[in-house]
């Protein structure tokens, strides 16, 4: 007899969960705020301070979900939120979340579970295709681009064997030089932890000037690097961004990748969000250039409707990524290791989920036609926004809108740059506070800046319009 909760209970709980999330996802997620209001402490406040001795039912389990923790989410699957980047948990990638935690297989070695190991290959062979990549590339699957960045940068450093970091490590060596990370003011913070974490100090990640349309200025790249050249450093790698955290600007990457080759520095593309763009065919352009770097991330579980964690991390040199990463103890040998993919080898963690399993369900339940249908229908709805903002008086856009992200501000006349960062500011606060929907905000060239970010699968043009609505209202109580 199996000592887990018995199948009896769990298939009337789990028939329960179930309902209760066709329900949430087909329209009932719009009942709740979609920013959570509660104060901190809240939820701890209400539970219990010691752990039940005595087991609990299942339902009760449920129950108390639904009363104490729903009130503390933030609703990311709410057509109003429209922060950071908007993500979804689809239907089909949350079917397939379900058969992993149920089959809970640990996909470490190919041998722990042949099919874990075959499907994240596929998958990945699939996601390449439809993001326009050609063939030669090596894909995993990482939690987050923030891992997969730092997998890319140890390769580039792993690529000069003749620094023997991976046998000699940093610490105290006169004979190792100072290694270059280039990267756009405008690139994600991830690239500057790698950095960090590797090792290689944030003083060396150098932070390239951009143009007016926020994206990074070649010239001002090469220069950087000749500088440093002349200094004895060693430019290592230059991670280009398609799709910029704060703007979605769109780095010159046939450029780049030509500064990189004369150079010889690796290229990573920073694709997390931008990436899937390649989806759309007339977008593919904003991938130029990307199939001829080293190594690339895109993140499936932000603009592909992928529920959250799964981050795709491709490279054209598995080989060098395998040297930096792997290391197999006696207990971990397997006989078929030679003709198979062993994915603990490339990379930090060893067990890992079978999360091909939800982007394999979500690709082939939407589609490419599907899929690409679906981000051009978020492009042309922020287009429409940022028409809006540029019609109306008063308001500007702050940046190009080239994917589905618009950057804006309040600026009456008369106002000073002080006083607009002050109005923009409590503008967000009372949109937030609506509960309707859920903005964020950035700064660009210093000034507060709001932030529309369209990416969710629920959200329609009649959510967008009631954004725009709600910040014209707010606008007007806060003057
Ligand atoms: N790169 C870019 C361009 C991003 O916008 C983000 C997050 O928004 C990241 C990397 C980090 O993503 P993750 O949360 O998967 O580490």
């Amino acid at each position: 007899m199996s000592r887990d909760i018995s199948a009896d209970e769990f298939r009337a709980a789990a028939h329960h969960l179930v309902d209760w999330m066709a329900d949430y996802l087909g329209g009932g997620v719009e009942k709740y705020p979609v920013l959570s209001q509660v104060e901190p402490g809240a939820l701890r406040a209400a539970l219990p301070s010691a752990p039940p001795v005595e087991g609990e039912p299942l339902q009760r389990l449920l129950d108390d979900a639904e009363q104490l923790v729903m009130p503390g989410v933030t609703h990311w699957n709410h057509p109003g939120f429209m922060a950071y980047f908007g993500v979804t948990g689809s239907a089909p990638g949350i079917l397939g979340e379900m058969l992993a935690t149920t089959l809970n297989v640990n996909g470490m070695l190919w041998r722990t579970s042949p099919a874990a190991t075959e499907l994240e290959e596929h998958a990945l062979d699939w996601l390449r295709q439809l993001i326009g990549l050609g063939d030669g590339w090596f894909g995993i699957i990482n939690d987050t681009a923030s891992i997969s960045s730092l997998l890319a940068i140890a390769a580039a450093r792993e690529a000069r064997p003749e620094l023997q970091v991976r046998e000699r490590g940093l610490a105290g060596r006169a004979d190792m030089p100072v290694m270059r990370v280039y990267t756009s003011v405008q690139s994600h913070s991830s690239i500057d932890k790698a950095a960090i974490t590797l090792g290689l100090g944030h003083e060396n990640v150098v932070h390239v000037p951009v143009d007016d349309a926020f994206r990074m200025r070649t010239d001002a790249l090469e220069s950087l690097i000749a500088e440093d050249r002349a200094r004895g450093y060693l430019p290592l790698a230059a991670v280009a961004t398609v799709g910029t955290t704060s703007t979605t600007s769109v780095d010159p990457v046939p450029e780049i990748l030509r500064i990189c080759r004369v150079n010889d520095l690796w290229l990573h593309v920073d694709g997390a969000y931008g990436g899937v763009a390649g989806l759309v065919p007339e977008l593919r352009h904003l991938m130029d250039g990307v199939d001829g770097a080293d190594s690339l991330v895109v993140n499936p579980h932000k603009w592909l409707f992928t529920p959250v964690d799964c981050s795709a991390f491709y490279t054209r040199r598995p080989e060098v990524l395998k040297r930096a990463f792997s290391l197999v103890p006696e207990y971990l040998v397997t006989t078929a290791s030679d003709s198979v993919t062993n994915f603990m080898d490339y990379g930090v963690q060893l067990g890992r989920r079978f999360r091909a399993l939800k982007l394999w369900f979500v690709i082939r339940a939407f589609g490419s036609d599907g899929l690409a249908e679906r981000i051009r229908y978020h492009c042309e709805m922020a287009k429409e926004f940022a028409g809006w903002v540029e019609a109306a008086p008063d308001w500007e856009l702050m940046a190009p809108t080239p994917l589905s992200v618009i950057c804006f501000r309040y600026a009456p006349e008369g106002t000073s740059e002080d006083e607009r960062d002050a109005l923009n500011a409590a503008i967000l606060e009372r949109v937030n506070a609506s509960g309707r929907v859920y903005l964020s905000h950035t700064k660009l060239g210093g000034a507060y800046t709001l932030r529309v970010a369209i990416g969710n699968l629920r959200t329609e043009r009649r959510h967008v319009a009631e954004a725009w609505e709600l910040l014209r209202e707010s606008a007007r109580s806060t003057t």
